[in-house]
């Protein structure tokens, strides 16, 4: 605000008793002051008539003509100059300089009228008798009173013409010299100071009116200004509502955040611009009752997008109050709202897939077992890709996440509007069916997936197979907690891997037996190693020709030492899966190499390959440096791999094998005819040989088909140039259809069991020593 002046100005009055007017607005009053006395121009006319009409009808009725004729010039002169005036006013353009001329015209025109009345009231004054001059008498101060108020907002008009007409009219009633005139005039002296005074009174009320009007509204200006600016630079926009809670005066900004196209704006309840919910319900209770808030969170819908919007506010009330309306800011927050969102779904939901996580998942069957009726069925499917790993080790892991995509959705559309799937983790999946009506339905599902995952996927032309093994449980036969239901489910998928793969298996009690026993294994073989409990036994490989051992596989076998004797077929599984069979397959290699080195040179020795194994990046350094460790040449170590090996990572494996057999190591398919049996493994690679499986060796001689294969599998190896081994060969007339079927090699419990490495030395001296001289027909009876 400006310093405040106590300067006195002239033009308008000695205001200082009353007023202080700072030196910055004096102009600008005057101009008010010109304002306010032309804009009672008219009603002061019509006043001014009045009385000059009556004052001129009470002098006509005495005979004073000249009087009545001058009263009514006065009153012409006075209304008609400044009706005129205020006309020209109005339609001119104002200045300060115009003001200052104005202001010297209404001091003018408050002489020139108080002039004229003051000469009408002598005049009458004298020649007025009887009740007329008591009427005049009552009348004319009243006229001066009228006149004084008309100019009161510039007091020195009001004083000339208040002082002017009191002189006049005091003037003809003292010439008239009656005691009666003299107290008269002396009352109007009177009267005229009380309406200087009031006058006074009206000049500085109307000044401080004006002043603090105008200081209202700079004010008022000023928070305008600083609240544009405060929306200008900031992120916020500034909203009122009136007491009808609905929008006024809205910023261009506030506007354009809530949407253009919304109508009507202005003039709508603030709290139909937000959706509705528990947010806007909070918001519209406060609004309601005119409390004050601060960051409401509430959204809305501006074109296509939602937005949120933090809105603070508090009441405006009167000095009653009255609650006049409210105003308050509002933020956009919907990145941060957005991004709190995007973290929360994070946290619920996998972020390739976009399917529930582990943790929805369970919270979600725990809250539909809780409203579980047990009328009902509610299944828990846990469903695993088959050779996901594979995939993703030869593929490479965008083609693994690509094939969990897929995945994802077509396990979608096998299930219903309320069923579940969610990512648990790798390549895992649950399933939940909340409501189903039999065990059937749980199974269609199942065996819709599993339909749906045989299907060969396509990635960037390039066919990938996988494949789905699902586990099931229900509730509340199978359990009634969702961890449990989720660990059953896991554990009869476990069962349905063990089966083969691609099929489901419902949970049963005895199947977390065999998980615990598996468990148990798991751990102990961890520490068989280092506690040397492993051992390896050895079979003799028979040649069906010269009847003479050729050499020995080493199979594994587990002195477990409350358990006693464990064999492969328990351990060899948890081993791959866990992978502790490339140490163990690491420990065969060298193990099996010491041994053979003890051996004659013709004997060789074989050995078992897990796919793992052929993974490990170790495993060519381990049999190079067996290799030299034991001085053995390589030609005499044989390594028995199963089809498995060349359906998973073909292209690696066949590297692998490849820098194997370059160094001179042999190389066997075993198990041949079991599993996925294709003889075009046998054109993949250039084997040394092929181990027909026990079961076709089994009913060798009972069924045709055996034959048959063994016929076929004998005359390709034999056009390829590889030897043929028949496994489990346990009579003799299995033999001798083995040999009719053109087999070179045969391997069984009808030469020997697997035998302990010492036995073996013991064998190989005494077969040794027949080996010089070995008629066919006794070496290829009964060897051990
Ligand atoms: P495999 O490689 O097919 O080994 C032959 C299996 O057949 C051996 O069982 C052997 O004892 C058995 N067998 C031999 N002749 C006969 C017979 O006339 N009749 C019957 N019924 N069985 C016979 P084993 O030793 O229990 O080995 C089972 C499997 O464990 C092996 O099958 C092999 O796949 C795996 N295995 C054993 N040792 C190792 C190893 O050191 N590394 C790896 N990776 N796997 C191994
Ligand atoms: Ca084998
Ligand atoms: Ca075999």
């Amino acid at each position: 605000m400006e310093p405040v002046g106590k300067r006195r100005v002239d033009l308008i009055g000695p205001w200082r008793f009353q007023v202080k007017i700072p030196h910055t607005r004096m102009m600008w009053l005057v101009g008010q002051q010109v304002k306010a006395f032309h804009r009672a121009s008219s009603a002061t006319n019509v006043g001014n008539a009045v009385a000059g009409i009556v004052t001129a009808t009470i002098a006509a009725l005495s005979s004073h003509f000249l009087a009545a004729a001058m009263i009514i010039i006065a009153i012409g002169y006075a209304a008609g100059s400044r009706q005129l005036r205020a006309r020209q006013y109005v339609t001119q353009p104002h200045s300060k300089e115009m003001d200052r001329a104005e202001l010297a015209w209404i001091l003018r025109h408050g002489s020139i009228s108080g002039l004229i009345w003051g000469t009408a009231n002598f005049c009458m004054m004298l020649s007025a008798e009887g009740p007329q001059l008591q009427a005049l008498m009552l009348l004319l101060p009243l006229t001066i009173l009228t006149g004084s108020l008309a100019t009161d907002m510039v007091f020195l008009a009001a004083v000339r013409f208040i002082i002017l007409a009191a002189i006049g009219l005091c003037a003809g009633l003292l010439l008239r010299g009656t005691p009666e005139t003299i107290v008269s005039a002396f009352v109007i002296v009177v009267y005229a100071l009380a309406f200087l005074w009031l006058a006074k009174l009206s000049a500085s009320g109307f000044a401080i009116r004006n002043l603090r009007t105008k200081e209202a509204k700079e004010a008022a200006d000023t928070i305008h200004l600083l609240l544009n600016d405060y929306e200008e630079h900031s992120a916020d926009w500034l909203w009122e509502t009136d007491a009808q809670k609905c929008i006024v005066r809205p910023s261009t900004r506030f506007r354009d955040a809530a949407g253009r196209q919304r109508v009507p704006f202005v003039g709508a309840p603030l709290i139909d611009l937000f959706e509705a919910g528990h947010d806007r319900d909070i918001l519209e209770l406060l609004i309601e009752k005119g409390q004050s808030f601060r960051d409401v969170i509430v959204s809305l819908i501006v074109g296509d997008d939602r937005k949120w919007w933090s809105v603070s506010g508090r009441a405006i009330c009167n000095d009653q109050g009255k609650l006049l309306g409210m105003r308050g800011v509002a933020t956009d927050v919907s990145a941060a709202k957005l991004a709190e969102a995007k973290i929360a779904h994070l946290a619920q939901y996998d972020g390739l897939t976009d399917l529930p996580n582990r943790m929805l998942f369970h919270e979600t069957l725990a809250r539909a077992l809780a409203k579980h009726e047990d009328q009902a069925l509610l299944a828990v499917l846990y469903l695993d890709l088959d050779h996901f790993k594979s995939i993703n080790d030869t593929l490479g892991h965008a083609a693994g996440d690509q094939v969990l995509k897929i995945a994802a959705t077509r396990i979608n559309s096998c299930l219903g509007r309320h069923d579940l799937v969610a990512r648990m983790g790798g390549d895992e999946f649950a399933i939940l069916l909340p409501e189903i009506k039999q065990h059937e339905a749980a199974e269609s599902v199942a065996k819709a997936i599993i339909h749906a995952m045989a299907e060969p996927i396509f990635l960037d032309g390039q066919q990938v197979n996988t494949g789905a093994s699902i586990g099931m449980t229900f509730a509340s036969e199978d359990g009634n907690e969702a961890l449990d239901l989720i660990k059953n489910a896991d554990m009869a998928l476990y069962h349905s891997k063990q089966n083969g793969r691609s099929q489901f298996s419902r949970f049963e009690i005895g199947m977390h037996q065999a998980l615990q026993a598996r468990r148990k294994i798991e751990m102990d073989l961890r520490v068989a190693i280092s506690r040397d409990e492993l051992e390896l036994y050895y079979q003799p490989l028979v040649n069906l020709k010269t009847g003479e051992t050729s050499g020995y596989e080493a199979l594994l076998r587990w002195n477990h030492p409350e358990d006693g004797m464990v064999m492969p077929g328990t351990f060899i599984p948890v081993a791959e899966e866990t992978g502790l069979i490339v140490q163990l397959g690491e420990w065969v290699i060298r193990n099996a190499l010491m041994e053979v080195a003890r051996w004659p040179d013709h004997l060789s020795v074989s050995v078992n390959l897990s796919p793992a194994q052929m993974r490990s990046p170790n495993l060519l350094p381990t049999v190079i440096h067996a290799l030299a460790a034991s001085g053995v040449p390589a030609n005499r170590l044989e390594m028995e791999i199963t089809e498995t090996v060349l359906m998973q990572d073909s292209e690696a494996n066949l590297t692998v094998l490849h820098q194997l057999r370059s160094l001179g190591v042999r190389i066997a398919l075993d198990d041949f005819g079991t599993g996925y049996s294709s003889l075009n493994y046998l054109r993949s690679f250039p084997f040394d040989k092929i181990k027909i499986d026990r079961c076709f060796v089994d009913d060798v001689d009972s069924r045709d088909d055996s034959r048959a294969i063994i016929r076929a599998v004998t005359g390709l190896a034999q056009s390829l140039g590889m030897v043929t081994t028949a496994e489990g060969v346990e009579r003799e007339d299995q033999l001798e259809h083995l040999r009719g079927e053109g087999c070179t090699e045969v391997q069984g419990y009808y030469f020997a069991k697997p035998l302990p490495a010492r036995n073996v030395v013991g064998r190989v001296m005494e077969v040794d020593a027949v080996v010089p001289a070995p008629t066919p027909k006794r070496s290829v009876s009964k060897a051990a």
